[in-house]
């Protein structure tokens, strides 16, 4: 079954050891401008929100990239080739949520590819705070959570109704 990661931003303190890990992961190196999860601040709000892709089910950024450089791997989740990315952007553009970017060295487009199954953002977050769901009812219902929590932090939505 298809999987997405989910962030409760009520557990985010900001630490950001998420972008570390990621990095580490993808790139070996520690460099967070290279993670696949981005950790964004608002100091107007004094909040922190960690973006990364939402595998989305018809994704944007894969109609986008008009060299055919993003499609699903043998688990079924979208990433890139990065042989076949000229690195254009187009895909950035494209995506609505802020998860996809392009590597700042390499300049070819990264999204999270969920690290095989084991993210190493979940893993390095010792808050508990990302959670790697199945796109099944309670995955999605964890998921409206979250982003409605977010949407209300930012003053863009009222707080669900419980
Ligand atoms: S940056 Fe790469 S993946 Fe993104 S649209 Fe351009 S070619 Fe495709």
């Amino acid at each position: 079954m298809r999987e997405f990661l989910t962030i409760d931003i009520d557990l985010c303190t900001g630490c950001r050891n998420c972008e570390l890990a990621c990095s580490v992961h993808h790139t070996s190196t520690f460099n967070p401008r290279r993670a696949r999860i981005q950790v964004i601040r608002d100091e107007a709000r004094n909040l922190v929100i960690p973006v990364v892709c939402l595998q989305c089910e018809h994704p944007l950024c894969m109609e986008a990239c008009p060299t055919g450089a993003l499609d699903y791997n043998e688990a079924g989740v979208l990433t890139v080739d990065e042989a076949r990315c000229i690195g254009c952007g187009a895909c950035v553009t494209a995506c609505k949520y802020g998860g996809i970017t392009l590597d700042p060295i390499e300049r070819y487009a990264i999204k999270c590819d969920l690290c095989g199954g084991d993210p190493a953002c979940v893993a390095a977050c010792e808050y508990g705070a990302i959670q790697l769901v199945a796109a099944d009812l309670d995955g999605l219902a964890i998921r409206d959570h979250n982003i409605a929590r977010v949407a209300t932090m930012l003053g863009i939505a009222q707080e669900e109704q419980q």
